[in-house]
């Protein structure tokens, strides 16, 4: 029998995963029996659905100096932009009742500007127009924000951790703390947000023992949401010369999380399709539940340069909704009809 089947067996009769049997999936070259488990896995969780999440960049200042980010404070070569509060509100609105979408991302760089306060304001106005959920990914904050912006009605909260090794992340962000962005984690957890988090593939030191070790930490972390993406190298950063993430890494990465992990949403991350837009069908395929749509506005998306991306021709929105829509039908799922709210946070919820 061969080691995926093994495995498979032998955890209906036990559930605890060791780290060192995530080491014998993600170590496995039997990729197409590991994308199969974990579709199965999703399909019981989450039936057909793929929900389907609009995302607004509203700010590129940031803070911080992640040395694999184009938005970095020591990156020099991009100009820095903010959207107004009117603007953010208005692309909200547009998100929910032109397309039918029921999740709002508002992602942004660490950008003091935007005190607890201002963003309230935002996400109060747009809770105000009815059935929509709102996602954070804003960065470390203190508990006191977090529970500002819960109380206006923030719902979900996505802060990646990147690597769950200290050795690694403290490589890779100057001035910043391990412990610190986890205990954000934590705090947002014991907030009641609906809580994401996630890792890069393709890190400097990173290893397959460490990506087993972060599986083994987001299934200890009990998320709701998990987020896996490749780096993409930056020319404007010191990880710019570096390879990019292994893409076939990614998914089996992507499917070993569903496979150990169960419920949480997973995304088809948008930095896979960077590298290849069959990688994100594939990721589907492969335990991936959710896609993201970016309803940032043209006159400032290419400023938004995360990580360079090959198309520098911006679609559309109309026909991105509509392509990804048609990818959709054509895999043969469909297109989530809710806001897709965490599966665990319904059930605490109900106790
Ligand atoms: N500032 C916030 C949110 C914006 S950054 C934060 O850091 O939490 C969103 C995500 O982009 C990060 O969590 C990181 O995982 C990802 N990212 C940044 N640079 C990247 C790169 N070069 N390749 C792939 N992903 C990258
Ligand atoms: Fe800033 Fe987030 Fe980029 Fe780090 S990953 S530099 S915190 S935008």
């Amino acid at each position: 029998m061969s080691l995926i089947e093994n495995l498979k067996r032998k955890k209906v009769l036990e559930g605890e995963w060791e780290i060192e049997e995530i080491f014998q999936i993600l170590n496995s070259e039997e990729f197409d029996k590991i994308c199969k488990w974990a579709d199965e896995i999703r399909q019981e969780c989450h039936g057909d659905d793929i929900h389907i999440r609009g995302i607004i960049e509203f700010s590129n200042y940031c803070n911080m100096n992640c040395l694999y980010c184009g938005l970095r404070k020591d990156n020099k070569e991009i100009q820095r932009y903010r959207l107004l509060p009117e603007e953010i509100i208005s692309i909200a609105l547009n998100i929910k009742n032109n397309y039918d979408i029921k999740t709002i991302v508002l992602q942004s760089g660490e950008d003091d500007y935007w005190t607890a306060d201002l963003l309230s304001e935002i996400i109060t106005k747009i809770k105000s127009e009815g059935d929509i959920a709102i996602t954070l990914s804003i960065g470390e904050r203190s508990k006191d924000d977090y529970i500002m912006l819960k109380k206006a009605g923030a719902d979900r909260f996505l802060l990646k951790q990147e690597t769950f090794t200290k050795e690694i992340y403290r490589g890779l962000h100057p001035n910043a703390s391990f412990e610190n962005r986890l205990n954000c984690i934590l705090t947002l957890k014991e907030l009641n947000y609906q809580t994401g988090s996630g890792i890069i593939i393709g890190l400097p030191n990173q290893s397959v023992k460490s990506i087993a070790n972060d599986i083994y930490s987001m299934e200890k972390l009990g998320l709701d949401m998990i987020a896996i993406g490749p780096l993409i190298p930056n020319p404007h950063t010191p990880l710019g010369k570096f390879q990019h993430g292994d893409p076939i890494m990614t998914i089996k990465t992507l499917a070993a999380a569903r496979i150990i992990t169960k419920t949480p949403h997973i995304p088809a991350t948008t930095a896979l399709g960077t590298l290849d837009k069959e990688y994100q069908i594939k990721a589907l395929k492969a335990g991936a539940n959710v896609i993201m749509i970016n309803f940032t506005p043209p006159s400032v998306r290419s400023l938004y340069e995360i990580y360079p991306t090959k198309n520098r021709f911006v679609m559309d929105e109309e026909r991105i909704v509509m392509e990804t829509k048609e990818m959709i039908l054509a895999i043969g799922r469909k297109i989530g009809k809710d806001r897709g709210d965490s599966l665990q946070y319904h059930s605490k919820n109900q106790i």
